[in-house]
């Protein structure tokens, strides 16, 4: 049976508990990759990856041990990307679970094992970096036994640093990892887990086979998108791209068709023979749904076209990204982006800005929110100003979160705090050890999309970590606060926030603003509204002299020099009620703290 030699497998953990190090172990143990060759995190290729050393896209690649065939798919571990983790685990027949032996079971560590847990998937469990003198292995292969009912004898103990266990890490795999199943005879099934797009070749698929053969001369038809397509090359990563002739059940890896189009190649897609297809194809995906959205806008008007070219190649990479254009009275032709959450939000501008070398501004994010009307009808609203007026409004919903939040005991006064400040409401409190504790709560996902996260680590020096899921919608009052600049509003700055937070958010606004907008020929008010009522309110100076009478008896090569530097600031200036607001003004403005 050639299956029986076969073994798919992910590896999870919490972020920083050693994924990438155990897959640079791998590679080098296997011979994948020379040692010389070897750089760290040898599968994360995006700069931004490097940089900020995390895996954000899942890579795979085939090794061999001791007779079997790995298919190896490093997994991001950031809250952010818990979708790319469960494409790759629809992958695969079991999962290595790492956890860092200092630290113990974290948040994503358990959001993981419950996923794997879904998927039917075998986990084994292992503890990473015994090396260090802080790792107290028998405490928490009891922890996880206690949490995740792993016997705690049949729990590794490796060290992806030194190399120390991963030989029998890799034994464990082999022995206790099933083998895929499927049927060579049967038609083609193929799943694309994963697709991005190359400047050279277009779209290149990460595919799993399930049934059938996937042959290099196939016409292959993408059954959710309804597409033919020839097949290009099909391949395997080891972890070089090399082109093989088929691939059989249970094997992973690239196809290339000539598709162009970004659209027709996503995540979740199933391939079949053209001339013998499946009856069916394989349980998709579900799309995942952006939580947290923005509006992107290019500083340069005429980077529009370039920045919609630029998102469709993004999105192929990245299904998780939605956008549709928006015009601003303020900022102009761009698109309301969503987004799984902040630091995927983060991610995605900075891909756009470095890789398609484009300048952007982001207005602030928000969630996205159901407004009841008076009439009875319902309206999503995405953006603050498709917010229905006030007598309109019956009344409006917001998303909540169940967050799961794991901690050293002693910070458990601060955690509760701050819950109870972003408005949440404790469902559960539970203690996994004599020092550890989990607490879960509803919180409203606005609450958690600002700067939850940054709070929750300054606030317990790191050792909490933050895992969540939707949880339904609450109704609650909530205000659209509008900008005005001598009296016309700025949609860039509108905001929908809390009732009670409604004063906090105009204060700190039209203070902001004050700063950043320069003196002009009169004196320029900045309020903050609600509905008509103002509930904050700045004054900028009219400035005494103009430019020219700085250089008073100057020569006049300079007063020229002056004027044309003026006039070129100028373009760059936005005219809103009278007012000359600065480009840099809304960036600054828009930027969180
Ligand atoms: P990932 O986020 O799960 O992919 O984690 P990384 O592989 O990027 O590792 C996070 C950090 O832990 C890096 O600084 C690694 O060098 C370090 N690390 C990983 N494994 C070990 C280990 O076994 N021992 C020690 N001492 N450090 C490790
Ligand atoms: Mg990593």
């Amino acid at each position: 049976d050639p299956l029986a030699r076969i073994r798919n497998l992910s590896i999870v953990a919490h972020v920083d508990h050693g994924k990438s190090t155990l897959s640079d172990r791998i590679l080098e143990l296997t011979g994948a990759v020379d040692a010389r060759e070897m750089r760290e995190q040898y599968l994360d290729s995006m700069d931004i990856e490097r940089e900020r050393g995390i895996t954000i896209k899942a890579q795979n690649v085939r090794v061999g041990w001791k007779g079997h065939t790995i298919h190896l798919i490093d997994t991001p571990g950031h809250v952010d990307f818990g979708y790319e983790v469960s494409r790759s685990l629809a992958a695969c027949e079991g999962v290595v679970l790492l956890v860092d032996a200092a630290q113990g079971i974290e948040a994503q560590t358990l959001a993981n094992a419950y996923q794997a847990l879904e998927h039917d998937l075998e986990i084994v469990a292992a503890l990473n970096k015994i090396d260090l003198p802080a790792a107290d292995p028998d405490r928490y292969a009891a922890e996880i036994e206690k949490v995740l009912g792993v016997p705690a004898d049949e729990i590794l103990r490796i060290s992806a640093k030194t190399g120390a266990g991963v030989a029998e890490l890799l034994d464990a795999v082999c022995e206790r990892i099933p083998p895929p199943k499927g049927e060579a005879d049967a038609p083609l099934q193929g799943l694309i887990f994963d697709s991005y797009y190359d400047q050279y070749r277009g779209v290149v698929s990460a595919v799993r086979v399930f049934n059938g053969r996937l042959g290099s001369g196939a016409r292959l038809r993408f059954m959710q998108a309804g597409r033919t397509h020839d097949v290009e090359e099909i391949g395997v990563r080891l972890p070089a791209t090399t082109p093989v002739a088929s691939l059989g059940p249970g094997e992973v890896g690239y196809l290339i068709a000539g598709i162009k189009d970004v659209a027709e190649a996503r995540s979740g897609e199933t391939v079949t023979e053209a001339s013998r297809p499946a009856p069916e194809p394989l349980a998709g995906y579900q799309d995942p749904k952006p939580m947290v959205f923005c509006g992107l806008y290019p500083i340069d008007g005429d980077e529009f076209a370039a920045l919609r070219e630029a998102l469709e190649k993004l999105r192929l990479n990245d299904a998780s990204v939605t956008y549709q254009p928006e015009t601003s009275g303020a900022l102009g032709f761009g698109f309301r982006c969503g987004f799984l959450g902040l630091l995927h939000m983060e991610i995605v501008r900075e891909r756009l800005e470095r890789e398609f070398d484009l300048s952007l501004i982001a207005t602030a994010p928000s969630v996205e929110y159901r407004a009841h009307l008076t009439d009875g009808g319902t309206v999503e609203v995405h953006n603050p100003s498709e917010m229905p007026p006030p007598q309109k409004l019956e009344s409006i919903e917001e998303p909540y979160l169940q967050a799961t939040i794991l901690s050293p005991t002693e910070y458990t006064g601060t955690l509760m705090d701050l819950c109870q400040s972003r408005r949440g409401e404790m469902v559960r409190m539970e203690y996994l050890g004599p020092e550890r504790l989990e607490l879960v709560y509803r919180i409203p996902l606005a609450e958690v999309v600002m700067d939850f996260f940054d709070a929750l680590k300054s606030r317990t020096k790191g050792y909490a970590s933050l895992d969540y899921e939707p949880a339904g919608w609450e109704t609650a009052e909530l205000v659209k606060i509008d900008v005005l600049l001598n009296g016309v509003p700025v949609d860039a700055f509108s905001a929908i926030v809390h009732k009670s937070q409604a004063q906090e958010y105009g204060r700190r606004m039209t203070e902001k603003l004050r700063e950043l907008i320069p003196r002009q020929m009169f004196d320029v008010p900045i309020q903050a509204a609600v509905g008509g009522r103002i509930i904050a309110r700045e004054t900028v100076k009219a400035k005494r002299k103009d430019v020219l009478s700085k250089c008073y008896g100057g020569d006049i090569t300079r007063k020229r020099k002056l004027l044309e530097k003026q006039k070129e600031g100028k373009k760059r200036m936005k005219n809103i009620g009278r007012v000359e607001v600065p480009q840099e003004a809304f960036i600054q403005a828009l930027r969180l703290e």
